[in-house]
């Protein structure tokens, strides 16, 4: 499979910002496929930018209805029109600051396979359901109610726990090594299919190539680390794939 690297630029950037993608355009990435996932305001300059790079974009998230009276919401069709190829679901941001419920999450992965989107949803334990030894149970109903019954075509996971997510924290390889185990089996068990499961949580160019070098990572959510050029291609460039 080939890895995937995202960046998730979150509530940061205005148009100047696009000039980082100039600057991303010309960095190395052999065999890994790379993408920015800016603001929705940001998202036609960015597809315009990066136009002709291989670089995708995609969205941070979609409403679970193709169009309505939904105001200050977007659909998965808009974010496609603007250019964008995949949309990140399920963000632990998003879940906490809008109270999304897995249902939800299931309901947009829908919406975003129907207007020909690749979901990237998101899964994680939080602190205190990692100190109770629950991180797996958490993660496998996560994974169980927010997926639709039928894999999306081009469905990736990322596996982010939310008490690494812009903290500088991060698990140890074992602990990655074991969530991404559980992932991968419970959709093989489930789909019957491979898919993606990145890992995601203050992933840095300093860390990113002892985290690619765990079994079961198919590459990265990057959060902070991707806003700038020189820090997100140094990250693309830590994978093995890169060389290639
Ligand atoms: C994220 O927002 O998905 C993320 C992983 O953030 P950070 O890399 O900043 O921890």
């Amino acid at each position: 499979m080939t890895p995937l690297i995202a960046g998730n630029w979150k509530m940061f950037g205005l148009k100047a910002a696009l000039a980082e993608l100039e600057a991303l355009k010309g960095a190395p990435r052999g065999g890994t496929e790379a993408l920015v996932c800016p603001p929705a305001t940001l998202l036609a300059g960015a597809a315009a930018t990066l136009a002709g790079s291989g670089i995708g974009v995609g969205g941070q998230d979609c409403h679970k209805a193709p169009e309505g009276a939904h105001t200050g919401d977007l659909s998965a069709g808009m974010l496609k029109d603007a250019g964008a190829s995949y949309v990140i679901l399920g963000h632990s941001e998003r879940r906490r600051d809008h109270g999304e419920s897995d249902a939800l999450v299931r309901a947009k992965a829908l919406a975003a396979a129907g207007a020909g989107l690749k979901p990237i949803v998101c899964v994680g334990e939080t602190i205190e359901e990692r100190n109770a030894g629950r991180e797996g149970e958490v993660v496998r109903a996560q994974l169980a109610a927010s997926l639709p019954d039928a894999a999306p075509g081009g469905l990736v996971i990322a596996y982010e726990p939310v008490w690494a997510i812009g903290t500088g924290l991060t698990p140890t390889n074992p602990q990655i090594e074991a969530m991404h185990a559980l992932i991968h089996a419970a959709l093989k068990a489930r789909f019957g299919v491979g898919v993606r499961v990145l890992y995601g949580g203050s992933v840095k160019p300093s860390n990113a190539a002892e985290i690619f070098a765990v079994a079961g990572v198919d590459g990265a959510l990057v959060g902070g680390a991707s806003l700038k050029a020189a820090d997100f291609s140094a990250i693309i460039k830590a994978h093995p794939a890169a060389a290639a």
